[in-house]
């Protein structure tokens, strides 16, 4: 196949593929990046047919408009990387200063000191670079969590390494595509390279598109909607899989429930708004007072579990007096000049390594209604039923720690 045709199949797949960049982005906003590589193949599109239009020789505009288009490409797709894996930083400063300074070289390597050869190697090598960087962001997190980060960062980095190192082949040869000074004429081994690497970049982009709606969609249905951690159904999977872990590599497991005291009345008294925002209190106090690997989760409208993995039950009891302390020394602001305190009854139990997490649960509950029984604002440890026992729950009466 010669080249004027590969490049009109180039030009046919690059709109096609920007049309359908651009629907998911214009039908699916919440899609970080999307905008971007629908305009980096929207660049490739207008590059495309400049190539195509473009006399055999070129002149300073001709030459400006497509590197201008190649670095646009580039620069877009980093952009969208850049912008998906939400990285600080100024993109459309970097971008113009960028543009600027490259269009500036362009034209003195054109009109001042004409080196075709050298022209074509800085553009190939910054474009690459820019496709290297757009693989460097995505590639991060596990493998087996992000299989879509990996398939674009393998895409963009193979066409990136290809750009950086494709120079060396026209300078050695002596000449190419860029002296011969005719579009049609670049090599079809770079046009076709061009086309499986926008073919599998826009997979990419579309895997990262999926990921990104999959991971909002499981968040959505694991969290509170309200304080943002674990609802009871997810929270009973990952508890799940804490007792599975514990049990293979023999390590304790505690849990704690939590009940905020006297909620109602803070409703009644401050209103349904300020409860809410006690809720989010809690969770912000408890999560200060928790380690990154403890799980919280909401069970019930002011009831709250924690998961702690690795925990023996004396150590579980002091995390749980740390949490009672906490959020009592924590006042919320309420009103005009007034202040809020929430208290909480908090009942401990640990998970046994045979016992099913739902059992745990329901002892940490019964602990939980011990506490409030004793008189509320106040931690009481129920430990695992002895074998004798598990037949008799009444035969079990531990002495409340406070
Ligand atoms: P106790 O100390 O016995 O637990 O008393 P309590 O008032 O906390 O318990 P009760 O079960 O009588 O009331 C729970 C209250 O929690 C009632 C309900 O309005 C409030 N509540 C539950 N979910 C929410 C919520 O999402 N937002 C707000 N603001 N209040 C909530
Ligand atoms: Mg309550
Ligand atoms: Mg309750």
């Amino acid at each position: 196949m010669h080249s004027p045709t590969l490049l009109l199949l180039t030009l046919i797949l690059t709109g096609l593929m920007a049309c359908v960049l651009g629907a998911f982005a214009f039908f699916n906003r919440s899609i970080r990046g999307m905008p971007y590589w629908a305009a980096s193949y929207g660049c490739g599109f207008i590059l495309c047919l400049a190539l195509l239009l473009r006399s055999s020789t070129p002149g300073l505009a001709s030459v400006l408009l497509t590197q201008a288009l190649m670095f646009g490409l580039a620069y877009l797709n980093y952009a969208g990387a850049h912008t998906y894996m939400q990285r600080p930083g100024r993109l459309y400063g970097a971008g113009i200063a960028g543009l600027l300074l490259m269009l500036g070289l362009m034209a003195a390597l054109t009109v001042l000191y004409p080196q075709p050869a050298l022209r074509v190697g800085i553009a190939s090598a910054v474009s690459g670079t820019l496709f290297l960087m757009g693989a460097h962001c995505v590639a991060r997190g596990r493998l087996g969590m992000h299989p879509a980060r990996y398939a674009y960062a393998l895409a963009s980095g193979m066409h990136g390494a290809f750009m950086v190192l494709r120079p060396w082949g026209f300078v050695t040869e002596g000449q190419g595509v860029w002296l011969v000074n005719q579009a049609v004429s670049i090599p079809g081994l770079i046009i076709l390279e061009s086309i499986v690497s926008l073919v599998l970049m826009a997979f990419g982009v579309l895997m990262l598109a999926n990921e990104q709606t999959q991971t909002a969609i499981k968040h959505l249905a694991d969290r509170d909607a309200l304080t943002g951690v674990f609802n009871r159904r997810a929270f009973m999977v990952h508890f799940d899989k804490a007792a599975q872990l514990s049990r293979r590599r023999k390590t304790s497991l505690a849990i704690l429930a939590v009940d905020l005291d006297h909620f109602k009345r803070i409703n009644d008294t401050w209103g349904h708004k300020q409860g809410d925002d006690g809720l989010l209190h809690f969770v912000k106090v408890a999560q200060h007072c928790l380690r990154n690997t403890d799980l919280i989760g909401r069970i019930g409208g002011e009831e709250f579990a924690v998961i702690l993995p690795d925990t023996p039950l004396d150590e579980a009891a002091l995390v749980a007096e740390r949490l009672r302390t906490g959020l009592m020394a924590a006042a919320l602001p309420a009103g005009e000049q007034e202040v809020m305190t929430i208290t909480a009854s908090i009942g401990v139990t640990p998970c046994g390594r045979d016992e099913p997490p739902e059992l745990a649960l329901q002892r940490a509950d019964q602990a939980m209604y011990q506490a409030k029984r004793n008189g509320r604002n106040q931690v009481y440890i129920l430990p695992a039923p002895s074998l004798h026992e598990q037949g008799n729950p009444d035969a079990h009466s531990p002495d409340p720690p406070r």
